[in-house]
């Protein structure tokens, strides 16, 4: 699959990223916002957010909107605040990615506590569920949205000790799936991408003591991401695609 898009493919387009101020989502955001997006910015660490904001206005890319929230502790009604205020603000919203992420502690799984296992549930799989339910009535105003789940080796192959974690990253594909079942024959799209290894804090959490100089960078692996946001990608639905193929 060839990922190149043109420099403006996403010009005009409303784009809101989950965990977009840290790793692989901020280069995203930022990626987004110089193909001419505006970018929602949506993360727990406000200061983070705010670095990404202020990099993407001192390019003079389009003037993006933060949101801080904790999907952990986040309720259906915020969601649907979220979806409102969009819809009020911009009318429309063209392109999801349900990027933010928790790796949990790995370990085997019969030690995991349940307040572990929830927060990765919650965070990994639960907030999708509901910002999907929200979000998906303003997704319907675009002309051709799409939604791109961020997923992962673990979340097609059980790995020892990877557990809730990798439970999560099979749970967020199903939804993934269905719901590009569901919506086949509509305008909207919903794909999945595997980043594969890449340098960020997660990564680190993983594999402390890994040798990084062979490691992807966030800027090396988010083409897929941008062609499933892109016009591009029009008719492509329900794929789960490796932005590192073997
Ligand atoms: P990072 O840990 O670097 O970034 C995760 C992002 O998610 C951060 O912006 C973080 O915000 C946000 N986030 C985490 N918890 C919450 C929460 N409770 N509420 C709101 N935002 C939250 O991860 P990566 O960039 O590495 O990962 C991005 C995605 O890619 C994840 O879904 C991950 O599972 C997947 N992936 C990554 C791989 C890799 O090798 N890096 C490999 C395969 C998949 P904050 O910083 O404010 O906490």
């Amino acid at each position: 699959m060839q990922f190149e898009i043109s420099p403006d493919a996403l010009a005009n387009k409303i784009i809101l990223i989950t965990g977009s101020g840290d790793g692989i989502g901020k280069q995203l955001a930022l990626d987004c916002a110089k193909a001419g997006a505006t970018t929602i910015l949506l993360g727990k660490t406000v200061e983070k957010l705010e670095q990404v904001y202020d990099q993407i206005c001192q390019n003079n890319w389009p003037q993006p909107a933060i949101v801080p929230m904790d999907l952990n502790g986040a309720n259906e009604s915020h969601y649907q605040g979220l979806a409102t205020t969009i819809e009020e603000q911009f009318g429309k919203l063209d392109g999801l990615v349900l990027n933010a992420g928790q790796l949990g502690t790995l370990r085997p799984l019969a030690q995991i506590p349940l307040d572990e296992w929830s927060e990765v549930m919650q965070v990994n799989v639960t907030s999708q569920f509901l910002m999907l339910k929200t979000l998906i009535p303003v997704l319907q105003k675009a002309q051709h949205a799409s939604v791109v789940f961020a997923s992962s080796g673990v979340g097609r192959k059980g790995r020892a000790y990877w557990g809730c974690y990798s439970v999560s990253k099979f749970a967020s594909d199903g939804l993934m799936q269905s719901l590009a079942d569901e919506y086949a024959n509509s305008s909207l799209r919903f794909n999945a991408v595997n980043p594969g290894a890449t340098h960020t804090a997660m990564r680190t959490k993983a594999y402390p003591a890994e040798n990084i100089s062979s490691l992807k960078k966030p800027e090396d692996v988010v083409a897929p991401y941008l062609y499933l946001l892109s016009d591009s990608s029009i008719g492509q639905n329900g794929l789960f695609v490796e932005a590192q193929p073997k």
